[in-house]
């Protein structure tokens, strides 16, 4: 049994054919001689176009389309095929290809988000319960969400983020609705605590959203790609069923506030460019990190916070997607009128981050790599291999990653990367690492 094989001894597996050993599995090597680097490299080019499908489906929501990313997911997954890729150094070319896709199909859904809804612009958002019924919105939608804020306006329901979805609050075309109110709760993963403590409506928009708890099970509701079973699916943006059960469900009980800051957009980071090029020519901003990434529950995910809390005060700190619940609500304060902390948005948002480096490049006239910038990424799903794949693309070198390193990867995918790219699993000791950054 598969079950009883040592985790040691799983070198790869691949089951996609009837040549499969005993009817189970190749977990050595393939019986159609297929090698365990080739395997794995095929699972990582899946899960990294997994990830651009993700961001390519929210995209066509929006009526956005690039044909070199379709004909790219097509290609990239035709290549995986039984019997048809068994070169390492093409599958690495592929993986790289696919970084390439990546960038093309974040550029895509961002510009896309943009002319939906304008250029985020920095905003404080509300967290906690206020009074009125509610509706809970989770996921990465923006879409979704809009059709619901419209269908609110009006009604005293009132709309709050949840996960990724906290962002939405940055484009000035979303929060024109008077209906979006503010945030409850944090990362995907606290959806059960958050959802059973507010008797509201919730909306699954997108990943990540858990097997719900009996208690919320009959006021939950997914669109989109997103389903649960046994839970009512939204299909064309028809929210009349939530908000009447919100109303039913009545007022939430209004608690006290905290807030966070969103919304850093490129043009309003870039409108500090000239402060910034002053302040780093001046050594009175030392580095920049992009700390951003998915948030998981291990304890591991702690290290996340430790760093940024321990971050030198001469440095800047962007962050992205639900990686920054770890640590977005610390006051890190500015650097003469810089914040410290700038959020940037969801993980579709790397891109955001990507031109604010490459426009950096440009404003001190040096490669990607010569700018003093550090990329500490924290994975968890496969939308992040379709980001990581598209900063090795981009040619990001000294870039760390954890809080484990991704299980495709056998010795040899990591002697690739780390060998070509200096790519860096973090330590145990946040304070080690930054002392080693800082005095590079
Ligand atoms: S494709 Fe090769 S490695 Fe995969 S199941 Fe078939 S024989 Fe095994
Ligand atoms: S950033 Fe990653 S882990 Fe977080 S909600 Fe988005 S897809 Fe899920």
């Amino acid at each position: 049994m598969m079950k009883d094989l040592p985790k040691e001894r799983l070198d790869m597996f691949c089951y996609q054919c009837s040549q499969t050993v005993a009817g189970n599995g190749c977990f050595m090597k393939g019986m159609c001689g297929k090698e365990p680097t080739v395997a794995r490299l095929q699972d990582n080019l899946i899960f990294t176009i997994k990830g651009i499908a993700a961001y390519n489906y929210q995209a066509n929501k929006l009526f956005a389309r690039d044909e070199e990313v379709d004909e790219f997911v097509t290609k990239g997954m035709y290549t995986t095929l039984t019997n048809v890729n068994f070169d390492t150094n093409d599958l690495v070319q592929l993986g790289l290809d696919a970084g390439e896709a990546s960038v093309k199909v974040m550029r895509l859904l961002k510009n896309a988000h943009i002319e939906a809804y304008g250029e985020p612009t920095p905003v404080e958002v509300n967290v906690g319960a206020q009074e009125g019924p509610a509706i809970i919105v989770t996921g990465h939608d923006l879409k979704a969400l809009e059709e619901l804020l419209k269908q609110c306006e009006g009604t005293g329901v009132n709309v709050y983020t949840h996960g990724e979805m906290l962002p939405a609050h940055g484009y000035p075309g979303l929060r024109k609705y008077s209906s979006l109110k503010g945030q409850l709760g944090g990362p995907w993963f606290d959806q059960k605590e958050t959802f059973s403590k507010y008797n509201a409506v919730i909306l699954a928009t997108s990943n990540c959203v858990l097997l719900p708890k009996d208690d919320y099970k009959d006021r939950i509701y997914t669109s989109g790609v997103a389903k649960l079973p046994g839970v009512s699916q939204i299909n064309d943006y028809d929210f009349a069923p939530l908000i009447n059960q919100a109303k039913e469900l009545g007022s939430l009980e209004a608690e006290e506030l905290k807030t966070f800051t969103t919304g850093f957009g490129v043009s309003t980071i870039l409108s500090l460019a000239d402060k910034i090029k002053e302040l780093v020519e001046g050594g009175k901003i030392k580095r920049f990190f992009l700390v951003g990434g998915c948030d998981a529950p291990m304890k591991t995910n702690n290290y996340y916070r430790e760093f940024v809390k321990n971050l030198p005060e001469d440095t800047v700190v962007l962050t992205l997607a639900c990686g920054k619940y770890k640590f977005n609500d610390l006051d890190l304060g500015d650097i003469e009128g810089v914040p410290r902390l700038i959020d940037m948005g969801q993980c579709n948002d790397a891109i955001a981050a990507v031109d604010v480096a490459l426009a950096l490049c440009d404003l001190f006239e040096c490669e990607l790599n010569d700018l003093p910038l550090t990329i500490v990424l924290s994975w968890m799903e496969q939308k992040a291999a379709a980001v990581l794949w598209a900063l090795f693309y981009l040619g990001k070198k000294d870039m760390l990653i954890g809080p484990i390193l991704p299980a495709w990867a056998n010795d040899d995918i990591v002697k690739v990367l780390v060998d070509t790219y200096n790519l860096t699993p973090i330590s145990d000791d946040p304070k080690e690492d930054i002392a080693r950054i800082m005095g590079q």
